[in-house]
This record gives structure tokens, C-alpha cells and sequence, in this order.
């Protein structure tokens, strides 16, 4: 199932449910349109979607299921259905969010905004200035205008020709950045970015969207061992940037990394109970990551991201991205909708009754 219809008149997109993002970005970049995504080109449109959906576009255009105008579904009865606004309305509110809980989409219709070229890609600093360029990102994210949007991340360089060999496996504060504004103001922009402390790689210029949300597939292809831990943050101190920093120090493995993602600016002009997605208010979401092609290492990896997580949930709003967590219990699903939950388990209950969909993070049926 992997048909793509643009309606370039309406500017709408329709994505069947077997559909990656790459497929999409293939599809809508001709017509000078993006659907807003993840950041890397090979997740599929069915799970990110339907967990929220956060990307290079989110500050712009809100999350993934903002951007989502209808879906067509099969029903735990085998029935078949489109949920909207005007359809299924309560349906519709549980799929922006809810997961696959609800049934099988078969097909999704987006809004496709108007983006094609952007101002974007990484940067890399030495850890010894990561702490004054963390803290200058945090308050660019959450003062500056929706056009400027860039995730933070911890990385090691990985040995390959594109990175200077002086920088080979030493580890990094990366920002990529995605500047959907006035391209003739681009480098205005970034000139103080650039300014806060010695640049050692510099990738941002223009660049296609599909190009930049594809960027990083190489340095993860399918078959790597994953391990991830995930929280929402409304605020990042200088202490927690102190703590990130200690931790990132030691990232145990060259596919290892911690990303902070930006999710406020247009998805915040969505309310927490609009849609199943609830963490309206926070700015950021964090994954901690543990990633290697050695089974051997994940023991390593494991402890170091539990500890990492560890020392930073205290500070944390108190739940995550439900497509980035892991088998971690019943309570930390429920803190992820919050006060949406018991309208998710009612809406469970009327479509799904028997929990046919359960293999998901799962939004148990209520009772009675
Ligand atoms: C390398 C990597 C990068 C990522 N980057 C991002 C990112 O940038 N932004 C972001 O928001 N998330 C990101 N994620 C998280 C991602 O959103 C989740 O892993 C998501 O579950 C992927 O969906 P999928 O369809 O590819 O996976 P699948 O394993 O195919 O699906 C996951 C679950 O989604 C449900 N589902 C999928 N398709 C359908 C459907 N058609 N109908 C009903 N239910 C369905 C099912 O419950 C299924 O078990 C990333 C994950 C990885 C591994």
C-alpha cells in the first residue's frame, strides 16, 4: 500500500498506510510541498504519525497529526471508516496521538505546506564549548521566530571521508538547523549562531527538505541494536545543560547520542486536550539513545542511558513521546496522555472493546 496522491490545487496530500516519509518526500517536493515529518527519511508514515509526529517543520507547522485533515480505517470489526473533523470526530481526535490502538489506517490525508528549499544542516562544536552553545539554542528555541527550528544532539564524529580526520570519533554538540524564513536573511541569522564559539564543521546553507530529512538515514540503517529513553521538558536549566554535558561525556558507542527536539512554536497553538497529544505546554522532547551493530555492547549502552535518564528525569514535566519509549509499564503510558488518557480508554472501549490492537503501547479498553 504505497500509493501517493497530491492534489496540488488543494495543497492536500494522500499517503497510503505502507508509506516511509522518504516516499512522501519524493512524492510532494515536485510540487514545492512538504508534509511535516521526522527527521530522518526512513520511518514509516503509520507509527510517527499516529504517536504525533516531530520534525524540522514542527515549530512552523505543529506536529505531524496537526497537519493530518482525515484517515481511512478498518475497525477492530472489520468495519470500514473515515474519521475527520466531520467523521468519527472522536476517532479522529484518538488517532492524533493515540498510537494504533484504534484500528488499521489504511490511508492518510495531510495538509502539505508550502516548503522546498530550506537554510539548513549541521554544526559541530568541541564539548569544551558545548555548555555556552546549549544554553544560546534553548533560548534561541524558545524566543526566536517559528521559521528557526534545530534539534540539539550529542554525537561521536564517525570515522568516514566527509569529516575531517581530525575529528574522527570525538565527541561533539551538534545543532542541525532548518530555517524555513526569508532565505536572503539566512545568513544574518546564523552570524551570531556562528559567533558563539569556534565552528569546528560547518554544513548549514540551503538545502531541499527531502535532502536534509534524509541526511542522517546512512548513520542509521535497519539491524542496529536500540535502546532509548525518552521525557518532556518545559524547561532546561543551566543545571540540566550542566548535566547533559556530564553524561554526554561519556556516550558509550559511535552510534550513541542524545537529542533534544524543539516542540513548541506552532504546536503549541494546538490545546492539551484537542488532540490525544497532551504535552502542549513543554518545549522540548529529549531521547537518550544507546545504538550499536554489536549485541556485545548493549549491556554497556543500556546502563549508560538509564543512568543519563536517570539523573535528568527529576527535572523532566513528568511524561514522553509515546513513540519513544520502550516497554516501560502501564504508568509511564498513562503519563504520556495525562488527563487525555481516560477519554483514549473510553474511545478504546467503544471501537476496540476485546484490545484487539494491544502490540503497541497500549491504551487498555475502560471498564463498564
Ligand atoms: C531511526 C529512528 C528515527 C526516528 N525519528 C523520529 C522523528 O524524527 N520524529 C518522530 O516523531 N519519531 C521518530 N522516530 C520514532 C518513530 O515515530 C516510531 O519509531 C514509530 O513507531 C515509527 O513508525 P513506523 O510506522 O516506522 O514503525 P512500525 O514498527 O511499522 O509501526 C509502529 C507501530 O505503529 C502502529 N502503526 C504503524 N502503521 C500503522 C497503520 N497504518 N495503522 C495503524 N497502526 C499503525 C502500530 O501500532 C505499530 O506497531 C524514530 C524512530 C527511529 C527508529
Amino acid at each position: 500500500m504505497k500509493s501517493i496522491r497530491v492534489d496540488p490545487a488543494a495543497g492536500t496530500v494522500r499517503v497510503e498506510g505502507g508509506c516511509t516519509w522518504g516516499d512522501v518526500d519524493h512524492a510532494t517536493y515536485p510540487f514545492g510541498l512538504s508534509v511535516p515529518t521526522g527527521f530522518l527519511s526512513t520511518t514509516g508514515v503509520g507509527g510517527l504519525t499516529l504517536g504525533g509526529g516531530l520534525g524540522y517543520l514542527t515549530r512552523r507547522y505543529g506536529l505531524t497529526i496537526d497537519n493530518l485533515l482525515a484517515v481511512d480505517m478498518v475497525l477492530a470489526n472489520g468495519r470500514f471508516v473515515t474519521a475527520s473533523t466531520e467523521e468519527h470526530k472522536d476517532l479522529f481526535w484518538a488517532v492524533r496521538g493515540g498510537g494504533g490502538n484504534f484500528g488499521v489506517i489504511t490511508s492518510f490525508l495531510f495538509q502539505g505546506r508550502p516548503v522546498s528549499t530550506v537554510y539548513g544542516g549541521p554544526m559541530f562544536w568541541e564539548m569544551e564549548d558545548a555548555a555556552t552553545v546549549m544554553r544560546a539554542w534553548r533560548d534561541l528555541i524558545l524566543n526566536g521566530s517559528h521559521d528557526i527550528n534545530g534539534w540539539f544532539g550529542f554525537h561521536t564524529v564517525p570515522p568516514v571521508e566527509m569529516f575531517p580526520a581530525e575529528h574522527h570519533l570525538k565527541k561533539m554538540a551538534v545543532i542541525t538547523w532548518c530555517y524555513t524564513g526569508d532565505p536572503t536573511e539566512a545568513e544574518q541569522i546564523f552570524a551570531p549562531i556562528r559567533a558563539l564559539a569556534p565552528i569546528a564543521m560547518d554544513f548549514a546553507g540551503p538545502i531541499p527538505l527531502p535532502a536534509l530529512q534524509s541526511l542522517f538515514d546512512g548513520l542509521y540503517p535497519p539491524g542496529l541494536q536500540w535502546y532509548w529513553n525518552a521525557d518532556f521538558f518545559t524547561e532546561l536549566s543551566d543545571e540540566v545543560v550542566d548535566l547533559h554535558i556530564k553524561h554526554a561525556a561519556q556516550l558509550p558507542t559511535v552510534h550513541s547520542t542524545m537529542h533534544l527536539y524543539p516542540i513548541n512554536g506552532a504546536a503549541h497553538q494546538v490545546g492539551e486536550n484537542d488532540t490525544a497529544w497532551s504535552f502542549r505546554e513543554a518545549n522540548f522532547a529529549q531521547v537518550i539513545v544507546g545504538v550499536d551493530p554489536d549485541p556485545a555492547n548493549n549491556e554497556r549502552m543500556i546502563r549508560w542511558s538509564k543512568t543519563y535518564w536517570g539523573a535528568l528525569h527529576p527535572y523532566s514535566a513528568g511524561g514522553a513521546y509515546v513513540n519513544m519509549i520502550m516497554d516501560e509499564g502501564q504508568n509511564r503510558i498513562e503519563a504520556a496522555y495525562r488527563s487525555n488518557y481516560p477519554r483514549l480508554a473510553q474511545i478504546k472501549a467503544c471501537y476496540d472493546p476485546s484490545n484487539l490492537f494491544r502490540v503497541n503501547q497500549n491504551i487498555k479498553p475502560a471498564m463498564g
